[in-house]
């Protein structure tokens, strides 16, 4: 499952629990260190479903690498242990499972996920549902399930399936998820769709909490799913009004302005800086982000960046913004890191990694 999900960004700007805090602080340690706090796995390069706009599979996600379906791809023993060793080089606060669709590694999952539980590392599945979602994974220490899920009924079941809602609804079932809904344009020109949407999805036990993204296209596309700039506008003024109404939904204020005024470059994005992705053959790694390709940032709706766009926009004492603190924090970081790598200590992942980038 592709289409963008973390959970991290919007959990970092709400402040409140000491376990927030904690991870940001975990977070922070691992910046100044010059590890990358946050880990993107495509955890497969396989997928049933072939969702319009899905950016895992446009030509040019993997740049030189070629497309995912050529990469190579894992599963069994082997793939439980590559993954492992990716997380233990990287030792992340975070980690992301995308894909292609994660469930079809259920099996290695099964074993996986516990793991990373007692790793104590947190992991964001995202998943279109497609397949029964184990019942086990509810108990996993860390572990939110994510779906997506792309607007009301008709047009899902139309975009996504075999995941359509009735399939969804079938396996969710006995679990506590998060949903996440990518807006297009579609569902922006929709009178009444966010309030449908929300009615909808609030009224069902399964469902903890609900997320609005809005689609991203690559620099120069015309794809049918982008908003224009005042479609984005009037769907945030209306997703506000309605957030009092919905206790499931989860827009606070400070992610809202973040949508308003993207990164202009990866360079500017904390969110790309801060996460190391990897594709399915556990070595390619997807840059400039989590998107791959060419991503517009100008146009950019992903939830992470937004989040952690506002978070850096958030002065200290009303003086000093927190994205000072983390340029001055990246950069002990970075020295750090060039002197493992002119030692040689650096883990073979990251150095990797950075080579690729
Ligand atoms: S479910 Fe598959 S095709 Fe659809 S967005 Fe995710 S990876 Fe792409
Ligand atoms: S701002 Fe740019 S680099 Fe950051 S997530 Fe959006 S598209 Fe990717």
């Amino acid at each position: 499952m592709a289409a963008l999900r973390y959970a991290d960004a919007s959990r970092l700007h709400e402040g409140g629990p000491v376990m927030r805090k904690v991870g940001l602080l975990r977070a922070w340690g691992r910046i100044l260190t010059g590890r990358y706090p946050s880990l993107s796995i495509e955890i497969t390069r396989e997928c049933p479903l072939r969702c319009p706009g899905c950016y895992a599979y446009e030509p040019g996600h993997l740049g030189a690498a070629g497309p995912l379906r050529t990469l190579a791809d894992y599963s069994g023993k082997e793939l439980v242990d590559r993954v492992l060793d990716l997380v233990h080089r990287h030792d992340p606060v975070h980690l992301s499972i995308v894909g292609g669709e994660p469930l079809v590694r259920y099996r290695e999952l099964e074993i996986l996920l516990p793991l990373l539980g007692a790793m104590d590392v947190s992991v964001q599945l995202v998943t279109s549902a497609v397949r029964a979602i184990p019942r086990s994974w509810r108990d996993i220490p860390g572990l939110d399930v994510v779906v997506s899920i792309d607007g009301l009924q008709q047009e899902h079941d139309r975009r996504r399936a075999p995941a359509t809602y009735d399939r969804i609804l079938t396996n969710i079932e006995g679990h506590s998820i998060t949903v996440h809904c990518t807006i297009t344009r579609q569902m922006a020109n929709r009178v009444g769709s966010f309030v449908a949407f929300l009615s909808f999805w609030s009224g069902r036990e399964e469902i903890r909490q609900i997320w609005f993204s809005f689609f991203t296209p690559q620099v120069g596309s015309g794809d049918d799913e982008i908003l224009s700039p005042a479609m984005k506008a009037d769907a945030l003024a209306e997703l506000a009004r309605l957030r009092p109404h919905y206790a499931k939904l989860c827009l606070p204020d400070r992610l809202i302005s973040g949508y308003r005024s993207p990164p202009a470059t990866p360079a500017d994005c904390i969110f790309a800086r801060t996460t190391a992705c990897f594709s399915s053959d556990l070595k390619t790694a997807v840059s400039p982000c989590q998107l791959g390709g060419k991503p517009d940032c100008a146009r950019c709706g992903c939830m992470a960046s937004a989040g952690l766009k506002a978070l850096g926009d958030v002065r200290l004492a009303g003086i000093l913004p927190l994205r000072a603190i983390y340029e001055s924090s990246d950069r002990i970081g970075r020295a750090q890191r060039r002197r493992r790598m002119s030692r040689r200590t650096e883990p073979r992942a990251i150095a990797t990694y950075e080579s690729r980038r």
